[in-house]
């Protein structure tokens, strides 16, 4: 049991002329809400609209969220690389098919997908980030050379997104202490942490554990170590 229709209508025509004048940079508008039926178990999907830059968001629901605490809730910013493609230089996608299996089995949770590749710098920059790794800087010294902050994501739309689902409060699927962090300061309750463990692979290895040693991420590597048997992290 999703989102009801009666309820769905309602949070549609509340949206319709939805305008945060003083911060237009983060405002969404919910446009449209429907079933999506998914190998990880029943979702509905609710697009979202920036008014300002008419950038597209989405949230993946599983269960009536509205009003409801405690709602484990995943953060995931667009990767095309590894949530289309399946490459192994990130964990991007295997946290991705973790978070809606999980979720799926619950009973309620948010996968709200964010329109922001490469950690908020952009497609074009992201490989040229890459580019940069193939010539042997590491993730962060790449951001760094392009001129970014290693991350530049804000929560500000995700914070807004809850909002608009009536979500009261969330239980957060991360490994990031920032994010945690981040969405509080933009007015999220969050009453719990729910860690996300996926095996590394051969190629993201390197890559996890400099998020782990420069951007803080909690992520216990080791735990991993004694498996023999390691996906491959593209097969689902
Ligand atoms: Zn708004
Ligand atoms: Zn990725």
């Amino acid at each position: 049991m999703g989102i009801p229709k009666d309820r769905a209508e309602e949070l549609l025509r509340e949206n319709a002329d939805h305008r945060c004048e003083d911060a237009l940079d983060t405002c969404v508008r919910i446009r449209a809400i429907a079933d999506l039926p998914t190998r990880f178990g029943e979702y509905q999907v609710v697009a979202f609209e920036s008014p300002a830059d008419r950038k597209e968001h989405a949230a993946f629901v599983h269960g009536d969220v509205c009003e409801r605490d405690d709602v484990p809730v995943r953060l995931h910013s667009e990767c095309l690389t590894g949530d289309a493609i399946g490459s192994l230089r990130c964990d991007c996608r295997d946290q991705l098919i973790e978070s809606l299996e999980r979720i799926g089995q619950m009973e309620t949770g948010i996968v709200l997908y964010l329109r922001q590749e490469g950690r908020g710098i952009g497609f074009v920059n992201k490989i040229r980030a890459y580019q940069l790794q193939d010539a042997g800087f590491d993730t962060v010294q790449a951001n760094e050379l392009l001129g970014f902050r290693p991350d530049e994501r804000d929560y500000g739309v995700a914070a807004h997104m809850l909002g608009s689902l009536h979500v009261r409060s969330i239980q957060i699927l991360t490994n990031n202490p920032m994010k945690v962090a981040d969405l509080e300061r933009h007015g999220v309750r969050i009453v719990g942490r729910i860690p996300v463990a996926v095996p590394p692979n051969e190629v993201n290895r390197p890559y996890l554990e400099t998020k782990r040693r420069k951007l803080g991420h909690l992520l216990d590597l080791e735990q991993f170590d004694d498996l023999t048997d390691v996906p491959e992290g593209a097969g689902r």
